[in-house]
Formats: C-alpha cells, sequence, structure tokens
C-alpha cells in the first residue's frame, strides 16, 4: 500500500540529517522498535529547505522509548510525546496513533479532546493533516514510505487533507490554519476538496481553544513569512477569526500599507536570523486601531494620555474575545503604546529617564518605523533621529542636550 521511494527519487541527503536524530531513531530500532524521521522535516528537506525541527514517530510506547534514552521525558496530556534531548538537539518521539476514531475523546463538533491510543504505522499515516506531511523517513536505508500520494503532491506544489476534509477539520480546526501557513511558507496550491471544506468549516475556528489558536497566530507571524501569510487569511477571509482588530485594520488603505510594511520588516528580521518580539509586533498589528481610538477619546475631552489608556483597554478587550494574548505580551504592548507621546513630546525633564526605561528600545523602534512611514510628519525622522543620538549620548551630553531643551 506505501510506495517507498529510495534516493534517487526522494534525494535527501543523509549528511543533512542530524546526528540527534541518526542516533534517536537507531537506538529504537537496535531495540527492535521501528522508528522514523517523519512530518516538517521530511517534507522541507524534499523541498531543498531546512527543516525547523526533527519529528520521529515510532511504534514503541512512551514509556519504552523514555527508558531507551538518558535525557528523555513524557510531556502533553492530550496528546503525549517524549522529548529526547541530544546534546543540544532536542527530539520530539511520538507514538504511531490508533487510525479508529472511536479510540479518541471527541466533543459535541466532533474535535478530538484526547489522543494517546496507539496503532500502526499505516494508522499513523491516516492520522497525520495533509499527504506532504505524512511521509516516513528510514534512515538506516534512506527510503521514504508515502502512503497517501505526498511525494506526487510535492511535485505538484499542491496541498491536500488525507481523507475527508469535512471530518478532517471537525477534528481539529487548527489543521485549516496550517493549510494557509503551507501556502505561505511553500507556496503551494489548494487541492479542490480542501478548499471547498475550508469555507464550510470555518465557523469552527471559534471552537479553538485560545491558547492553541495563538499559538497558532505567532507561528503565521514569526516564521520568515508572515506577509505571505496574511495574504493568505486575507484572500480566505480568516483574518477576522484570528485577530479581529487587525480585520478591522485591514479595511482601510492607510491600515493596510502600515500592516505590509511591519511584516516585511518583520520577515526581513527573521530571514536575518534576528529575533522577533511578539509584543512589538502585535502592539503595530494593532497600532493603527489604537491610533484612531486615541484620537476619537481626545474628540469626546479627553486629555491625551488618558484618551491613549482608554483607547488601549477598549483595543486589548476587543482582541480578546477571539484570542487572548499572553498576558507577558500584553504587558509589553502597552509600554510600547504608552511611550509613543512621551516619545513625541520629548520633555526635559522626562528624556533621561526615557532613555532609561527597559522598554526604551522597542519603544524607540516602533517610534522610527511611524516616522519611516511618514506618520509623524515632517518631525518625525528627526525626532527619531534625536532619540537615537541622546540614547547613545554619554552622560554629560544628555546633561547638556536637555539643559538645550530647557
Ligand atoms: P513546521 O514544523 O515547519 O511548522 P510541521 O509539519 O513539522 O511544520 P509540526 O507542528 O512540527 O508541523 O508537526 C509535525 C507533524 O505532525 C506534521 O508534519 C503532521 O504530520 C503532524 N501534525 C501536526 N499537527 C497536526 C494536526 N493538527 N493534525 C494532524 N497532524 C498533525
Ligand atoms: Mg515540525
Amino acid at each position: 500500500k506505501a510506495n517507498a521511494y529510495p534516493v534517487k527519487k526522494h534525494g535527501i541527503n543523509p549528511k543533512y540529517i542530524p546526528e540527534a536524530a541518526v542516533m534517536v531513531t537507531r537506538t529504537l530500532t537496535d531495540a527492535g522498535f521501528e522508528a522514523y524521521v517523519v512530518g516538517g522535516a521530511v517534507r522541507d528537506l524534499m523541498q531543498g529547505l531546512q527543516p525547523k525541527d526533527f519529528d520521529v514517530a515510532t511504534n514503541a510506547k512512551p514509556e519504552q522509548v523514555v527508558k531507551l534514552f538518558r535525557r528523555a521525558r513524557i510531556i502533553g496530556r492530550r496528546f503525549r510525546i517524549v522529548h529526547v534531548q541530544h546534546k543540544r538537539d532536542l527530539i520530539e518521539v511520538t507514538t504511531f496513533r490508533s487510525a479508529d476514531l472511536d479510540d479518541q475523546e471527541v466533543d459535541e463538533h466532533g474535535r478530538v479532546l484526547r489522543d494517546n491510543v496507539y496503532g500502526t504505522l499505516t494508522d499513523d499515516a491516516v492520522r497525520r493533516d495533509l499527504s506532504i506531511n505524512a511521509l516516513y523517513y528510514d534512515v538506516k536505508h534512506q527510503t521514504v514510505l508515502d502512503f497517501h500520494g505526498g511525494v506526487q503532491d510535492l511535485a505538484d506544489s499542491m496541498l491536500r487533507i488525507i481523507g475527508d476534509p469535512v471530518t478532517r477539520f471537525r477534528e481539529d480546526p487548527v489543521r485549516m490554519l496550517r493549510v494557509l501557513r503551507f501556502m505561505a511558507k511553500l507556496d503551494f496550491s489548494v487541492d479542490e476538496y480542501t478548499e471547498d471544506a475550508m469555507e464550510s468549516c470555518k465557523p469552527l475556528l471559534g471552537n479553538i481553544p485560545q491558547a492553541r489558536l495563538f499559538d497558532e497566530t505567532l507561528k503565521f507571524f514569526t516564521t520568515g513569512h508572515a506577509a505571505a501569510s496574511l495574504d493568505a487569511l486575507q484572500d480566505y477571509d480568516f483574518t477576522r477569526y484570528l485577530m479581529p482588530v487587525l480585520h478591522e485594520v485591514m479595511q482601510t488603505e492607510k491600515g493596510a500599507a502600515w500592516v505590509h510594511r511591519v511584516l516585511a520588516q518583520t520577515d526581513a528580521r527573521v530571514n536575518e536570523d534576528k529575533s522577533i518580539s511578539p509584543g512589538f509586533l502585535f502592539a503595530a498589528l494593532m497600532w493603527p486601531k489604537i491610533e484612531e481610538r486615541w484620537q476619537f477619546f481626545q474628540s469626546k475631552g479627553s486629555p491625551s494620555i488618558v484618551a491613549l489608556d482608554q483607547a488601549i483597554v477598549e483595543v486589548v478587550n476587543q482582541n480578546n474575545e477571539q484570542i487572548t494574548i499572553t498576558k507577558r505580551f500584553v504587558a509589553d504592548m502597552r509600554e510600547i503604546w504608552s511611550l509613543q507621546p512621551r516619545l513625541e513630546r520629548r520633555l526635559p525633564r522626562q528624556a533621561i529617564g526615557l532613555v532609561e526605561h527597559p522598554r526604551f528600545r522597542a519603544a524607540y523602534d516602533f517610534l522610527l518605523l511611524r516616522a519611516q512611514l511618514g506618520h509623524l510628519g515632517e518631525e518625525g525622522l528627526p525626532l527619531a533621529q534625536w532619540w537615537e543620538d541622546f540614547h547613545f549620548a554619554t552622560p554629560e551630553m544628555r546633561d547638556k542636550t536637555v539643559a538645550i531643551l530647557r
């Protein structure tokens, strides 16, 4: 039933399989179990991309896996897996899942709640989301096992859900988001049945636990294809389910231009291996809406600083109805936003305190972005430059500068 493809056909160079993955699969097979590198790593290697992580699938139960390695532990409840640490690398080892859905605990929408009943390799392949994610690489024999036409779909640049897409999206609506993410990451098309099911199953996104929704949202915007991801989200009209505030921001030309610029910059940073701060990113994506509400509350008579606070509370609450951003990130966002009027005003009494503020760098970067987009008028770029100079000045220079301002 499975096609076994040799190197000639799949083209994976064994030198790109990290030592940790070789060690883990060999230890398992030496102990008499089956073990394969599976999922995104096989897909990415065949596409000539650098895999983010290496996952291993085996018929050994988590308890049996743990016993074979010195640094291994079982994690997860809904879906138990084993983390094996080898030097600096972490390998996720999952036990083949059963294909019989009667074995799984589901909610009233058919969403799988607990998934710890085990099965065979063929069972496991049926349970994977996309044909291109259900390829199993046998490290020892250097063959790729393909149960669902994934090799052909890779060649055709095609995303195809395994089995009946509606059923599969009901089991786990996050799969729809994964389809969009792989569209963006791989620049692939979506098979017709999968596409139709995405349309009809869209409302199920409201049924995803908030923490998982947030994790997926982060993956859209922090893995180097944020701009393409947003295009996919917009094309399929999914943005409103993920981030209602961003959806609104995208309705205006000015808002959309701002978001495109922010995401292009985010992708550029990721591709230069620079870090992305989720707080900064979400602060930026929601900023046009904050700005609009800030002006609104000022027009109702609130003083500037108070109005900004009102805007922040309102927009954060609106967003939380759909997706809860981790508290720590929300705290970052609030600080970045709240510091904007203080940076704009450049009061001599506050200047030194501001550059020493732990969030100064983020708030400054944010000010610079606004200036570069012309949102601060003629004064924007010189103002940003002033803060840059002031930030790097010696204490004596700072005192002198402040004295001039007074
Ligand atoms: P990447 O790591 O590049 O984001 P990936 O395909 O490796 O992509 P992971 O989240 O690491 O994604 O998952 C590893 C594998 O587990 C997938 O390739 C797929 O086979 C399977 N998988 C992950 N999430 C699901 C899901 N929601 N439903 C079914 N199978 C899934
Ligand atoms: Mg992966």
